[in-house]
């Protein structure tokens, strides 16, 4: 029950709405017994001072940020993990004992999660899309040791810049013993590449917006048609999308007969680890809030 003495947890993003962290957060804190409540904070860019300023003076437990924030969120917090430092992206706000907050990251152990049970060492990973999350995916193959990393995305520009910030040259380069290219989604290799890769990594927003369309009609599967004729049988498809559920590309990769993870577990895990920082509590109730999310999306 939210009583005179209930603190206040919440996603700061625009938008917000669509979020499933309120029912996960929510579901864990009752199990913990924690008199907190999770809330959807929209914020405008123009706001975001005034909102992560003001939530730290009404004695705000934690913060998770979102779209469009996860990046200037920083200029707001006095203390920044490394990890931050080095993703330029915020997803987490911890209140600090010097009146402000300290933002990390925990995206990367959420998409870590369910890929640990197998051995990456020497694969060949795709990441589809070059944008925020696209970091933190690539930070995460770089942990799992795989030794070649495609980047294909639309625009050769935001490409040249993503490989620029994970300080990579852009003409493609050895960093590492880890092989990380651009590719723009035209290059004529990209059936090949595809062909050839052990893990691809859906990072666009193809499959979850309705309506996506190009010169050929309707997209709702990333790439074109033929560039996914010679996929090998042991590809994992892995799609940071949960809503609709499987995606059509992972639909797709089901009938095919390949390996496919969703974007739930990601959401589960990375809010887990958010929730242990808030908390200090080690044993966080992740059952409890998978539990939660698959029963909200059955509705
Ligand atoms: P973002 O920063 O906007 O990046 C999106 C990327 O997709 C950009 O490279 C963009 O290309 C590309 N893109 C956008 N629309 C496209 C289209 N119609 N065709 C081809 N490429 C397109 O977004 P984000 O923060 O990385 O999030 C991406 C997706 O991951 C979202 O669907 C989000 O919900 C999901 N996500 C899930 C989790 C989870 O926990 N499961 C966590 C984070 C994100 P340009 O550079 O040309 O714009």
């Amino acid at each position: 029950m939210i009583t005179g003495t209930t603190s206040l947890v919440g996603l700061v993003g625009d938008p917000v709405s669509h979020s499933l962290s309120p029912i996960i957060h929510n579901a864990a804190f009752s199990e913990m017994g924690l008199n907190w409540c999770y809330l959807g904070i929209p914020c405008e860019t123009e706001n975001l001072e005034i909102v992560i300023n003001g939530l730290r003076k009404v004695n705000c437990k934690g913060l998770n940020i979102t779209i469009p924030h996860k990046q200037n969120a920083s200029n707001y917090c006095n203390e920044i993990s490394d990890l931050s430092k080095e993703l330029k992206a915020i997803n987490t706000l911890i209140p600090n004992k010097k009146n402000g907050w300290t933002g990390t990251n925990t995206d990367v152990e959420g998409f870590l999660a369910p890929l640990k049970k197998q051995d990456w060492t020497q694969k060949k990973a795709i990441i589809l899309g070059c944008g925020g999350s696209a970091r933190a995916i690539l930070f995460g193959l770089k942990i799992l040791r795989f030794q070649e990393i495609n980047v294909i995305s639309r625009n050769i520009k935001s490409i040249k810049k993503f490989l620029l910030d994970a300080k990579i040259n852009p003409e493609n380069i050895q960093k590492n013993h880890i092989e990380i290219k651009g590719y723009t989604d035209q290059d004529p290799n990209i059936k090949k590449i595809l062909s050839n890769s052990d893990l691809i990594i859906n990072t666009t927003p193809i499959g979850m917006q309705k309506g996506l369309k190009n010169e050929n009609g309707p997209i709702e599967i990333p790439l074109k048609p033929e560039d996914w004729s010679s996929i090998n049988k042991e590809t994992t498809l892995y799609d940071l999308i949960y809503t609709p559920r499987p995606t059509p590309w992972l639909l797709w990769g089901k009938e095919k007969g390949l390996k496919t993870i969703d974007g739930l577990e990601m959401l589960i895990q990375q809010g887990a680890a958010s929730l242990k920082l808030w908390s200090g509590v080690e044993n966080i109730p992740i059952e409890i809030m998978r539990n939660a999310a698959k029963t909200h999306l059955k509705h």
